[in-house]
């Protein structure tokens, strides 16, 4: 089943989202839920999508960065990024922990404020633990671009959307961003 993609002013997207009891994640309302966000950030399509985005306030990610996704940039903007494909895995209850004093300013944008993009500081470098689809514990520590899908991600299951963190002047609509930035 596809969802609707919930667009910023929505106050779901502005509230922390409920954590999962562990012993319900293996149930099948959630697994039900997991299978729509799949279904959902492919057909977006987006590298990430949080539960807050389909109106279910859960503390619930998927997360895959396919290999086509990178066909538009170029070999230097993905290196600059480190952006590498990451395959599908969902995560549940995260807890993030900043590992580098390395900012790092790129462009990007949100399933949930289409239309447009803006530069955002991330941390390089990050720790995400949590629990999978299976409710086992996982940990990923990751860098580039995976660090920052990471830490959109989790802001939403906070209640932050990535407008709070933009360096302001650079919000663009994503037609501009193609025509001036790059
Ligand atoms: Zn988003």
């Amino acid at each position: 089943m596809i969802a609707h993609i919930i667009q910023t002013g929505d106050p779901v997207l502005r509230v922390k989202a409920n954590a999962v009891e562990p012993a319900e994640i293996l149930t099948q309302p959630i697994q039900q839920l997991i299978a729509t966000m799949k279904e959902t950030m492919e057909q977006a399509p987006g590298v990430g999508l949080a539960a807050p985005q389909i109106a279910e306030s859960w503390q619930i990610l998927v997360i895959e960065d396919k290999k086509e996704y990178h066909l538009n940039a170029t070999a230097e903007q993905l290196k600059e990024r480190e952006r590498y494909p990451v395959p599908f895995h969902v995560i549940i209850n995260p807890t993030l922990t900043i590992d580098s004093k390395e900012i790092v300013e790129f462009y990007e944008g949100c399933l949930s404020v289409a239309g447009f993009v803006a530069k955002v500081p991330r941390a390089l470098k990050v720790t995400v633990s949590g629990l999978n689809e299976k409710a086992e514990p996982i940990t990923i520590k990751a860098r580039g671009w995976y660090a920052r899908i990471l830490q959109h991600e989790f802001d939403h299951l906070q209640g932050t959307l990535f407008l709070d963190r933009m360096l302001t002047r650079t919000f663009s609509t994503t037609e501009n961003y193609f025509t001036y930035c790059c």
